[in-house]
């Protein structure tokens, strides 16, 4: 089979009128900046009320090999690294549990991309475990805590063929991959794509379709201030909403701001600015159907709470016993703390689950996953729903 998606893309998903571009960056110019908040604000409020989300969940690093080198990437090990590694299926169960342990509804399977099509290692250490795909260990190991245990699997798996999301479907309640950006000169020498198959833009917009016409509730999002235009951030939000208007699958929008750290090749590279961020999100909320959660992550910006009058309704993941493995500097929020922050702002901090109610359908989630949920409706419905969102 294909490494990578074999749905054909129509020229609509990615060709992003320069003059709608324009618009929305002179919207953006021309705007002060506590105005398009404001702006923003209003549209999140008219939709989402004064509740502003998260979802507590545990992560599992299933692999931190992969066959791309992004340059700003501190999850990656290179197979010759000691610490590279599949994790086993004792080791998936055992976070699990730990996981559910501590109240968390959702286990977030993250990993690498493909490693196994690039490197004899992971292939050999797959094979060992009776694979010859990472998708299809993910598979199991998403099989695996189904029947072991209560939580709801959310896979993130990077680019993914139609055949292989539909498979991983019938698994997970929710999938995602960060668009990133839809800059192709990222992927020049010297960029911070550069040699990375799966982070060129068409390859990530395939799987955003096949996620789309496979009816997967999907989260995706852009990644600002790793060498991208302002016009291409624009093109970026607006294709995602192209892609949605088409499909209408995803649930979530995150912007997440570039982060510096030691050891990394971008380690010189300015990081985008409080201001920067909080012209971003407004944008999107501006840009965006109404009914897609933006979310940003709490723990890369320690003004994080002013977010909130940028426009956004949701933090992302909030874990009470696994680390950030992508940014694992930067330590999560103490959810009580991020409660009273959330209240003072005006607002009520509320859990949910990694499947949005509006995606609770026959359409969009497989009969194992409706049963999962219905099974242990009590332990995973305790949240007030945002008010707006089931009527939308
Ligand atoms: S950011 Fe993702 S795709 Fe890029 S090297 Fe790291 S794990 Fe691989």
């Amino acid at each position: 089979m294909a490494n990578l998606s074999s749905v054909i893309i129509n020229k609509e998903f990615y060709d992003i009128d320069k003059s709608e571009i324009d618009t929305y960056k002179r919207v953006a110019f021309n705007t002060p900046l506590s105005e398009l908040m404001q702006r923003a604000s209003k549209k999140r409020d008219a939709y989402w009320g004064k509740m502003i989300t998260y979802s507590k969940k545990v992560f599992v690093p299933l692999t931190n090999m992969c066959r791309d080198t992004c340059s700003y990437c501190t999850f990656v090990k290179h197979p010759d690294d000691p610490e590279a590694k599949i994790m086993s299926p004792d080791e998936v169960l055992k976070s699990a549990r730990k996981g559910e342990n501590s109240g968390c509804k959702e286990l977030l399977f993250s990993l690498g991309e493909k490693p196994e099509k690039r490197y004899a290692k992971p292939k050999k250490a797959l094979a060992a475990l009776g694979y010859s795909t990472m998708t299809d260990y993910l598979y199991d190991m998403c099989k695996l805590v189904i029947g072991e245990t209560s939580l709801l699997p959310h896979v993130n798996a990077g680019t993914l063929s139609e055949y292989e999301l539909k498979k991983l479907k019938n698994v997970s309640a929710s999938m995602g991959m960060m668009l990133e950006t839809t800059s192709k000169r990222l992927n020049k020498k010297g960029e911070a794509h550069y040699a990375c198959p799966d982070k060129v833009p068409i390859q990530r917009i395939r799987t955003l379709v096949a996620a789309g016409s496979s009816k997967v509730p999907f989260t995706t999002g852009i990644l600002i201030g790793i060498g991208e235009t302002f016009d291409e951030r624009i093109e970026a939000l607006l294709l995602l909403e192209k892609i949605n208007n088409r499909y209408g699958h995803i649930q979530e929008v995150i912007i997440q701001n570039f982060q510096r750290k030691p050891n990394i090749e971008m380690a010189e590279h300015p990081e985008p600015s409080l201001n920067d961020m909080l012209q971003t999100i407004a944008l999107a909320r501006i840009i965006l159907s109404p009914s897609i959660s933006i979310q940003a992550p709490p723990n890369l910006e320690q003004e994080h709470i002013e977010y909130i009058d940028a426009g956004i309704n949701d933090w992302g993941g909030i874990s009470p016993v696994t680390k950030d493995f992508i940014n694992p500097q930067h330590p999560w929020p103490n959810i009580d703390a991020l409660a009273t922050m959330v209240r003072n702002a005006g607002f009520e901090l509320g859990e949910r689950l990694t499947v949005y109610p509006k995606f609770n359908t026959r359409q969009f989630l497989s009969p194992t996953i409706s049963a999962h949920i219905s099974k242990s409706a009590n332990k995973l419905h305790p949240i007030d729903k945002p008010k707006k969102l089931e009527s939308a």
